[in-house]
């Protein structure tokens, strides 16, 4: 599963989580907010009720302590408004009455706070304390007693009216209730306050309920968030599990036996959906990484295998061994028997593979009839040796199938890992490497890579770019050597052989660098060159009026079995004005390997149709099997150099030169010998009927503005002494 995806069920875990809490939060804030304002306004009503009591106290402890000498005035809700005096009462007498004085006192008392009484000055235009020096509880109530204009009552009294409120008292703040006191004809006479304690403490204990609720409302919410939490995340437990699941579903690993299948509701069908796509990716998985005819592992499976060794290796976790295994010649198995048997050949040699290599190696078919085999914890590579022999013995075995016995001939590559590389695409390039060496062995075909061999790929990498970029810049010239019969000295034809120029070393020689483009398919390219300019070269030559009868040019297997061959042949031949016949393909033994004989026949006849004529190369050096040789339509055979070399002075040596030329005369075949470098060997040649002789006894190649006075040297008998002899002897 991705991150995104993750995420995207995590966030819906998140949401849910965070629409439960916000519903709970909401539900706590609602109750929290109507709790708070009720008791606010509980606490709010409480100080006006003391308030009202206190003034309705006052009224009534005045009323009946002065024996209904003052009186009551409520306003329409009830509420005392003022105190009237039922009769004149002189000023000075009110001020002294010690009576009043403890009335007054006692009203204080009564309110857990203080009472005062004022008499109206016209005068001074204020109310003036008649009870000073109250005792209080509170030393400071006993200051500042007067009320002038400016005190925060003063205003409402002196208009008759009541004040309820704050008053300031000694810095702070008190809450009062000032009631008027009027006289009999209803003019201002004084006021009674009724002092029910400091504001900033009824402040504070209201702050303090507050306070309470606020945080009893906060720990209510910390523990439904928490429980709500912990309930989320139990309930949601499952779910994780799954995504957890799907997660590695989605990284590529198996994820286990899928949680929760049981379970009948959303969640069990969510673990059913997810065993259902497990199950499926099993499969696919299993399809994507095995090779459908053998079952063994494919080129995913080795390459992803490869790079987790490597992953392993590089942590000096362990070592190994990559074996590369290729059969050659297994495509003549597809040719000769078809793809079935091909396949079935594949799948045998699967089984004894297996066999050879035990379980814990891990076997893959790359493309055709390649094996990569990994060797897990093979630290020296012995084990790749030991394996590697077994597994060439066992395949060397004939496949006997009731379609006939099949041979393949397999070649194997090693390359030991970490030593010889860090990286899968390297790992694999060098065991390749191995393996094209071990191809290149006689027996016992297989190949540790080492660092020798890697200087041999990095000079032939060398030499592949700079002869891809000599192509390019057509600065590869053609020699000629020329082939002459050794009776007449006529020159008979010559072959193209192609030449790289080099500022430091000459020319360097074909051998160098023809392995390199046969290896690297710049073969192709340059087969096609050799061709043009060759064709380029006889057209020259006819216009001159040179005489020859055709000139030769090698012809590479791979480039011999391009499907165009014979068409590109063609239209190089017509390109030039060039006679077919003035053409002649050399192509060696090699084009047997790896293509059917069928199929070279087919090639062969392509190219008889247009008129060409075909010679077989270094004939004996390789692969000879006599049995094709007088089916295919050649006019030439060149025995190969080892053949009479020194042939002359060993008789049995003579004698096999001489059955090879008597097998090409009984089939008809312009016979050539190839690399006479003496006398002797060229008298051979001559006396054993060979049609011509090339070799360096008459000429080596030569450029083609060389080429005149090399004849001429030849036809001046310079180089004839002994095949005169002959000739006289003859
Ligand atoms: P090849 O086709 O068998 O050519 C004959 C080789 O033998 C030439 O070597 C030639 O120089 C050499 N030779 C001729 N006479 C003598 C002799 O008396 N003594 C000795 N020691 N050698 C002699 P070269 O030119 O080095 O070519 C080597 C091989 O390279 C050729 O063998 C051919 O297989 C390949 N080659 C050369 N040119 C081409 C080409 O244009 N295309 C392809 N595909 N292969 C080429
Ligand atoms: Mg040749
Ligand atoms: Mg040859």
């Amino acid at each position: 599963m991705s991150a995104k995806k993750r995420l995207g069920l995590h966030s819906l875990a998140i949401r849910i989580s965070a629409v439960f809490v916000a519903l709970v939060l909401c539900g706590i804030g609602l109750i929290s907010t109507i709790g708070y304002s009720e008791i606010s306004k509980t606490s709010s009503e409480n100080t006006a009720e003391r308030v009202d009591r206190a003034a309705r106290t006052a009224a009534a402890m005045l009323t009946f302590g002065t024996g209904q000498l003052l009186k009551t005035n409520f306003d329409a809700t009830g509420q005392p408004v003022s105190l009237q005096l039922t009769e004149d009462a002189p000023e000075r007498e009110l001020k002294t009455d010690a009576r009043l004085h403890q009335l007054v006192r006692a009203i204080g008392d009564s309110n857990g706070g203080a009472a005062r009484l004022f008499i109206w000055s016209d005068a001074d235009q204020s109310f003036e304390a008649v009870t000073p020096n109250l005792p209080g509880s509170d030393e400071a109530l006993t200051n500042d007693i007067n009320i002038h204009a400016g005190h925060a009552a003063y205003t409402d009294l002196s208009g008759g009216v009541p004040y309820l409120g704050s008053i300031p008292m000694a810095g702070r703040s008190r809450l009062a209730v000032f009631l008027p006191i009027v006289n009999t004809d209803g003019n201002l006479f004084g006021a009674i306050e009724a002092n029910v304690g400091w504001l900033d403490e009824l402040m504070v204990a209201e702050n303090r309920h507050h306070v309470r609720i606020v945080s009893a409302t906060i720990l209510i919410v910390a523990g439904v968030i928490l429980l709500g939490g912990l309930f989320l995340r139990f309930e949601l437990r499952p779910l994780r599990q799954l995504a957890g699941a799907a997660d590695k579903l989605a990284s590529g690993t198996q994820p286990g036996k899928i949680p929760h299948t049981g379970r009948g509701d959303e969640i069990g069908d969510l673990a059913n959906g997810l065993e259902r796509v497990t199950d499926l990716q099993d499969k696919l998985h299993k399809l994507a990484y095995t090779d459908p005819v053998t079952t063994a592992g494919n080129r995913r499976r080795y390459f992803s295998d490869l790079k987790t060794i490597l992953r392993k290796a590089n942590q000096d976790q362990i070592s190994a061994s990559l074996l590369h295994i290729d059969f050659t010649g297994f495509s003549k198995v597809n040719d000769t028997f078809g793809q079935q048997i091909g396949n079935r050949v594949l799948i045998l040699s699967y089984t004894r593979l297996a066999k050879v290599f035990g379980p814990t190696a891990l076997i893959a078919r790359i493309s055709a009839d390649d094996f990569c085999i990994l060797l897990p914890n093979d630290g020296n590579g012995s084990l790749a040796k030991n394996r590697a022999i077994k597994a060439i013995e066992t395949l060397s075995e004939p496949f006997v199938l009731a379609e006939g016995e099949i041979r393949v001939e397999p070649s194997i590559g090693v390359a030991l890992l970490p030593r010889d590389a860090q990286d899968a695409e390297t790992a694999h390039r060098v065991a390749g490497l191995a393996l094209r060496a071990a191809k290149e062995k006689e027996s016992h075909r297989y190949e540790f890579f080492s660092a020798p061999l890697n200087e041999r790929v990095q000079t032939e990498m060398l030499t592949e770019t700079l002869l891809r970029s000599a192509l390019k810049t057509r600065q590869l010239k053609l020699h000629y050597q020329p082939q002459i019969c050794p009776v007449s000295q006529r020159l008979i034809g010559l072959e193209a052989l192609v030449r790289w120029p080099s500022e430091t070393r000459g020319f360097i020689p074909p051998s160098e660098f023809i392995p390199v483009a046969e290896k690297t398919g710049l073969i192709l390219e340059l087969g096609h060159y050799v061709l043009q300019e060759a064709c380029a070269q006889i057209a020259s030559w006819i216009s001159k009026g040179f005489e020859f009868d055709q000139v030769s040019v090698n012809v590479s297997p791979l480039q011999f079995r391009q499907p165009r061959f014979a068409e590109d042949v063609q239209d190089v031949l017509e390109t030039y004005g060039v006679p077919p016949h003035k053409l002649c393909l050399e192509v060696t033994e090699n084009v047997f390997v790896d293509t059917s004989e069928q199929l070279v026949l087919d090639i062969l006849s392509a190219l008889q149709k247009i008129g060409v004529q075909l010679s077989l190369d270094d004939f004996g050096s390789g692969y000879s099997s006599l049995i094709y040789l007088h089916r295919l339509p050649f006019q030439e055979l060149k025995i190969d150099r080892v053949f009479i070399s020194k042939a002359d002075e060993d008789q049995q040596k003579e004698q096999l030169f001489q059955a090879i030329v008597g097998l090409g005369q009984s089939l008809g075949l312009r016979v050539i010998a190839e690399g006479a470098e003496t006398a002797g060997e060229l008298s051979l040649a001559a006396t054993r009927g060979c049609s011509g002789v090339q070799g360096f006894f008459y000429s080596p190649a030569v450029p083609p503005e060389q080429l005149l006075d090399k004849l001429g040297e030849i036809s001046t008998g310079k180089r004839r002494a002994q095949v005169n002899g002959l000739d006289s002897r003859a």
